[in-house]
């Protein structure tokens, strides 16, 4: 009798034990299915990279020996669902076990579970030999303590990896973390590097999403691809990161330019989230080049930060949280998302630049996501589960698990404050000091309620001026609160005015 061992479309681990041997009772499964694409709307390049990395890690499975059995899409046996297709298979192999590896959203591995219950069948759920803690350690790891602070996880974490540490236990370089050497505003040079990924030809897989009805949104690029399909190409990716980019990354993690959308970042996010790469031989080759020189301590540390601490960080909080996170909305917001989320079209610029790359190749930097798209929603009021459904539909790298808790928590504050101590709020001052977006905008950042005044400033101020009861006492936004109370009752009848006229209309800003 044979063994099926589900693959989900974001396992695509070729070093995953299972792989170790080839075994003639074990049939590979991996499916096309509209209960994945259909969700949420889904920006057309990731699922045109999901299932072109499927199909090529299933091929290469194949060439390795293995039985594999793919269901595309358009396949007329497909049930377009994950379970109605496990059954089947079942049934069709005369199957005595069913696994899979441990599902990263709570969707699928709640799917999986309750099918599980109902099966004659023997199941398990193996690991995904992915992450380097456990789903559930974070509850543990800060039990009896108020504030889950990431910092606190992130030094276990370089201790217990034994990452820029030093032999007597201490930071290299003598400190834990060199955030305030990484804020810096980019000038136009270094120039970011040429974008070395070769394009790949979707253009029959986009043919079959069409001919199927699949809903997506944003500029498909079918023909001129560049997400990583397979191990190889991320490693690729890997290494060109580490020579022409991480020398970088520290300074301008933070910066914004209309003249350059990647700047210095990895665009690893992709092949990590679906396991081509490993977390720990990221981080270790960025390690590598620091003690090799070829990178500054502060951007290697920046960046193992973000994959040691940041990205695992919010998968605890996740779990911890689930199910019934994406409905947290603690500051009761819940303006629909203005059209332009979907077009670009505003002629506020940041918003046009970060929404409109974002539309156009399905990635945007984390400062765009947080300080722009994100800013702007929590100090208009947008409603939070809409916005994390963007969010969760736009960004290649977007899977449940890491991008929830980032929206709703880190950008949002919906949560109440689990993730961020205060909410991430600016006005036009911050972006321009990041980024040459407010050069040539329609709005004037240094106004606040002219009509051509820069909107993020009313709504900033109103902002605090609405939520004073709950962060009037909070000491970390002291500081605004300071400024309010210097303003006079005549400016602040301003600010509200022109922020509820903002508000009315938002699809026009
Ligand atoms: P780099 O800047 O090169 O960073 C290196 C790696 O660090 C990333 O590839 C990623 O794996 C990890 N990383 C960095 N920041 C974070 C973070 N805050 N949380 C988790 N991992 C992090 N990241 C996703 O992978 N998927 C998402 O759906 C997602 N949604 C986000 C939503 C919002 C509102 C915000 C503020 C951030 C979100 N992030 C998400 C985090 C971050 O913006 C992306 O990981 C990053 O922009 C991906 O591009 P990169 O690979 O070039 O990252
Ligand atoms: Fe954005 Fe305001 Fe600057 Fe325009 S002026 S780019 S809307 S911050």
């Amino acid at each position: 009798a044979a063994t099926l061992r589900l693959i989900l479309g974001d396992q695509l681990n070729p070093r995953h034990s299972w792989f170790d041997q080839c075994d003639d009772q074990v049939v590979y499964l991996l499916m096309e299915v509209r209960s994945e694409t259909d969700y949420v709307l889904h920006h057309a390049q990731k699922v045109l990279a999901l299932f072109a990395a499927m199909r090529d890690f299933a091929a290469r499975l194949k060439a390795g020996g293995h039985r594999v059995r793919y269901i595309r899409l358009d396949d007329p046996s497909n049930r377009q669902s994950l379970v109605d297709n496990l059954s089947a298979l079942a049934r069709h192999y005369q199957a005595s076990q069913v696994q899979w590896q441990a599902p990263d959203e709570w969707r699928v591995d709640e799917a999986l579970r309750q099918w599980a219950q109902a099966q004659p069948l023997q199941t398990s759920m193996a690991d995904s030999e992915h992450f380097l803690t456990d789903r559930h350690e974070l509850p543990r790891l800060f039990s009896g303590r108020k504030q889950w602070l990431m910092e606190h996880f992130y030094r276990q974490m370089r201790r217990r990896f034994e990452l820029l540490l030093e032999a007597d236990g201490s930071p290299t370089g003598g400190q834990w973390n060199f955030d305030h050497d990484n804020r810096k505003r980019w000038p136009g040079t270094p120039a970011e590097p040429a974008d070395w990924r070769q394009p790949h030809d979707h253009s029959a897989l986009w043919e079959m999403l069409q001919a199927c009805a699949v809903p997506t949104f944003g500029d498909p690029q079918a023909s001129q691809l560049r997400w990583p399909l397979n191990r190889e190409e991320a490693l690729a990716h890997l290494e060109h990161f580490i020579t022409h980019a991480l020398p970088c990354f520290g300074d301008f993690e933070d910066a914004m330019s209309s003249r350059a959308q990647r700047l210095f970042h990895s665009l690893l996010s992709f092949a990590l989230n679906v396991k081509m790469l490993h977390p720990l031989e990221v981080v270790r080759r960025a390690e590598e080049a620091y003690r090799e020189g070829q990178a500054p301590l502060a951007a290697v540390e920046g960046f193992v930060r973000q994959i040691i601490g940041w990205r695992e960080y919010v998968r605890g909080i996740y779990w911890s949280q689930m199910p019934g996170y994406e409905d947290r909305n603690v500051l009761d917001h819940g303006l629909p998302l203005p059209a332009w989320f979907w077009t670009g079209q505003t002629r506020m610029r940041c918003l046009q630049q970060a929404i409109g790359q974002s539309l156009q190749s399905a990635h945007a930097h984390h400062i765009q996501r947080l300080m722009v798209i994100g800013n702007f929603a929590l100090l208009a009021g947008l409603d939070p589960k809409a916005l994390h459904q963007w969010y969760l539909g736009v960004y290649i790298d977007a899977f449940e698990w890491v991008e929830l808790p980032n929206t709703l928590g880190m950008s949002q504050w919906a949560d109440g404050g689990i993730i961020a101590t205060k909410p991430y709020v600016s006005s036009a001052a911050y972006i321009g000091r990041m980024s040459d977006y407010c050069q040539g905008c329609a709005y004037d950042p240094r106004q606040r309620h002219s009509e051509d005044a820069c909107p993020y400033n009313a709504l900033y101020w109103d902002f605090f001026l609405r939520h004073q009861e709950r962060f009037g006492k909070n000491a970390r936004m002291g500081m605004a609160y300071q400024q309010l109370r210097k303003m006079d009752t005549q400016e602040l009848a301003r600010l509200r005015e022109r922020a509820a006229h903002l508000r009315e209309r938002l699809d026009q800003l």
